[in-house]
Parts: structure tokens; sequence; C-alpha cells
């Protein structure tokens, strides 16, 4: 599972960042969070599958391999 940020859409809500750190970080200084693992560990897959329907931007993009 490979994932990406839509920094256009992301609001800085912080549900991701703070859900799953493991996966999801702030952009330093501009606050728009960003994927910081490729590909998702398996043990966060289930987690990432839930922050994409989270988030109130559909920021969050799957990438299609
Ligand atoms: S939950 Fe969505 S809007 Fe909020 S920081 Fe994450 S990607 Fe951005």
């Amino acid at each position: 599972m490979r994932l990406m940020i839509d920094e256009g859409k992301c609001k800085t809500a912080g549900i991701c960042v703070k859900r799953c750190p493991q996966v999801f970080q702030f952009t330093r200084g501009s606050k728009k969070a960003m994927v910081i693992t490729d590909p998702i560990p398996k043990e966060f897959e289930l987690l990432c599958r839930d922050l994409i329907i989270a988030c109130p931007e559909d920021a969050i993009i799957q990438i299609k391999d």
C-alpha cells in the first residue's frame, strides 16, 4: 500500500498525524501532512484505510500500483 497527501486539500486537521505518527507527520514550517513511509508497513494498513475515510478533506490518496 502506498499513500500520498494532496497538499492543496490538506487543511491541518491533524487527525492522521495524531492517530498514526508512524506514517504521517507535519511538513516542517507548513503544517501540511506528509507521508513518511513508502510503502506503508503492513501493520498500519488497516489504520491507514480508516484514516483515508476519516480525513475531513479527502486529502489522503492511495497510489495505485
Ligand atoms: S487528516 Fe487530512 S486534512 Fe488533516 S492533516 Fe491529515 S491529510 Fe491533512
